[in-house]
């Protein structure tokens, strides 16, 4: 399909805008008047995001698994196609696998490699060369990212090089005036969380330590997500920010 007319909005593709900390970012650039291109999984979760931003913001759909390497592709394309252009990426699509180093299968090993990162980079390799008129990349790592977390395992490692992966990508293309950054959420609840909220040790480390004394909400991370890639961030490059009520600080 050729490029439509190039879109009067600025366009932003998010992964993982399914469900939790990506549906509210396609929420939260929706309502500053950027069209979205979201890409999971589960199509009628995407339908239903689309059907409820109807009116305020066109929604184009990728289905896929991201630790496929077509999709970063399918994607792109898709914001081409739709809007005739892109001007954020916000790689949030992740593994919530984790677990000791030792009881670590090669299994979920690569599922974390294959989804927290390698795909991050196949996004931003794919969607580089689309932002002609510069750009921003928000990835989103993790607390466990920055400062290490216990039986984190493959996780911390991984939401690490998404640290190192910001910098390079900063370095590379800020010439092009494309800049990236991180954003590394502490505990948010969402589904990922939700998942093991009840369980005692989870709560009282990560919820009663934050010298906040709450969790953070998804519009904590859609919000900070929004400013880096808005022009109001515009001289923010190649930054990894915690978001995290101040629990790095106790570490
Ligand atoms: P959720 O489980 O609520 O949502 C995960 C999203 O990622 C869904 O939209 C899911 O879509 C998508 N996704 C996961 N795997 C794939 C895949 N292989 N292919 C395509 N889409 C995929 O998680 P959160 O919103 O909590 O997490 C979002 C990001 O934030 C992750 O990177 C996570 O590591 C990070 N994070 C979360 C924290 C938290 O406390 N919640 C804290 C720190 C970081 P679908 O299932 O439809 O494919």
């Amino acid at each position: 399909m050729a490029a439509t007319q190039k879109s009067d909005k600025p366009v932003v593709l998010i992964t993982g805008a399914s469900a939790g900390i990506g549906d509210a970012i396609a929420r939260r650039f929706a309502a500053a008047g950027w069209n979205i291109v979201g890409v999971a999984r589960r199509k009628e979760r995407l339908e239903a995001l689309k059907e409820s931003l109807a009116g305020t913001a066109e929604v184009a759909i990728c289905v896929g698994d991201v630790t496929d390497p077509q999709v970063p592709v399918a994607a792109v394309k898709t914001a081409m196609d739709s809007f005739g252009r892109l001007d954020a990426l916000v790689n949030n699509a992740g593994s919530g696998k984790w677990g000791f180093a030792h009881e670590t299968d090669d299994a979920t090993l690569d599922e974390v490699i294959d989804t927290s990162f390698k795909a991050p980079f196949r996004f931003a390799r794919e969607a580089i060369p689309a932002m002609t008129d510069g750009g921003a990349i928000v990835n989103i790592g993790s607390t466990f990212g920055l400062v290490g977390g216990a039986g984190g395992g493959a996780y911390c490692a991984v939401k690490a090089g998404m640290v190192g992966l910001t910098q390079s990508l900063a370095a590379d293309y800020g010439l092009q005036g494309i800049r990236t950054n991180l954003v590394a959420p502490g505990v948010i609840r969402t589904d990922m969380t939700d998942a093991v909220w009840e369980a005692a040790p989870f709560r009282r480390l990560n919820h009663e330590m934050t010298p906040m004394n709450r969790e953070g909400t998804v519009s904590d991370v859609a919000n900070l997500v929004y400013f880096l890639a808005s022009d109001e961030g515009s001289y923010i490059n190649g930054q990894s920010i915690a978001l995290d009520g101040g629990w790095t600080t106790t570490k």
